[in-house]
């Protein structure tokens, strides 16, 4: 592990990172600003060179989500899948800005997608990251009514990962929406069960209640800030972590 990392760091070794499609539009209102793909990829990188595995799972909602367009008359399911080819076009996206910078990386489709990348085959992907490369899963569980938070628990959960990790535009878990409520408050420390009957929306249930019964940690932060992911990995970026300790809100 590299020498940045203070004494006060979690005992992660491999992780997965979740990162919202919204991420990586910046301040713009829809699809990809290059300068936020390449300070994500900077800190991306920064944390496979201080040693950790790395799996990434990357949102669409910057380019389609499937819930809005069924809101507008298209069929639910088949907006579903346009969703899930949105986070296949992000996740082709994060592979280049990661290589131009050296990173080794390889992206696993759920839907197979033969001539762009590899399908998700489980220990293939274990392989790659033994080898250090950064594996990329994309196109969600393959299957429609989910968002991307089920397929991160669940490649967390398939990866044998210490910890998952969702980059957000928020800095942690709030006692309400932040941008709505200038009184709400963010929580250093959850456990699952107080996600759940808070009703805490920052992660879908099932996602919640997966890395519960595989006592996997959920770290909440807010990856737009430059260096975060690398601090909190550290022990010390601003965040919310979600276990079964007891909290101290
Ligand atoms: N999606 C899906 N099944 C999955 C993963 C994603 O149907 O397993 C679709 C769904 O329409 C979703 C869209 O892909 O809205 C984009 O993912 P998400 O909304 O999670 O993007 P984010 O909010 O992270 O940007």
């Amino acid at each position: 592990m590299g020498k940045r990392l203070s004494d006060k760091r979690p005992p992660y070794r491999r992780i997965l990172l979740k990162v919202s499609g919204e991420v990586l539009m910046g301040d713009a209102a829809f699809g990809i600003d290059m300068a936020t793909l390449a300070a994500v990829a900077e800190d991306i990188s920064s944390v496979v060179a201080a040693g950790f595995e790395l799996c990434l799972v990357v949102g669409g909602g910057n380019i389609f989500r499937g819930v809005s367009m069924a809101g507008r008359g298209m069929e639910r399911a088949s907006a579903d899948y346009m969703g899930m080819l949105a986070t296949v076009m992000n996740a082709l996206a994060v592979q280049s800005a990661l290589e131009k910078k050296g990173v080794n990386t390889r992206v696993q489709s759920a839907i197979p997608m033969d001539a762009i990348c590899e399908p998700y085959i489980r220990r293939r992907a274990l392989r790659h990251l033994e080898k250090g490369r950064v594996v990329i899963f994309a196109a969600g569980l393959g299957a429609p009514f989910f968002t991307t938070d089920t397929p991160a628990a669940l490649r967390a959960a398939e990866m044998g990962c210490d910890a998952l990790l969702k980059g957000t535009s928020v800095d942690g878990v709030y006692t309400a929406d932040p941008k709505k409520d200038p009184s709400a408050k963010r929580y250093q420390q959850l456990n699952y069960q107080e996600v759940l009957s808070k009703d805490l929306k920052f992660m879908d249930t099932s996602a919640v209640s997966l890395m519960r019964d595989n006592g996997i940690p959920i770290v909440v932060f807010s990856i737009r800030e430059p260096g975060n992911l690398l601090r909190v990995l550290s022990g010390d970026g601003i965040h919310t972590t979600i276990e079964d300790r007891k909290s101290q809100s």
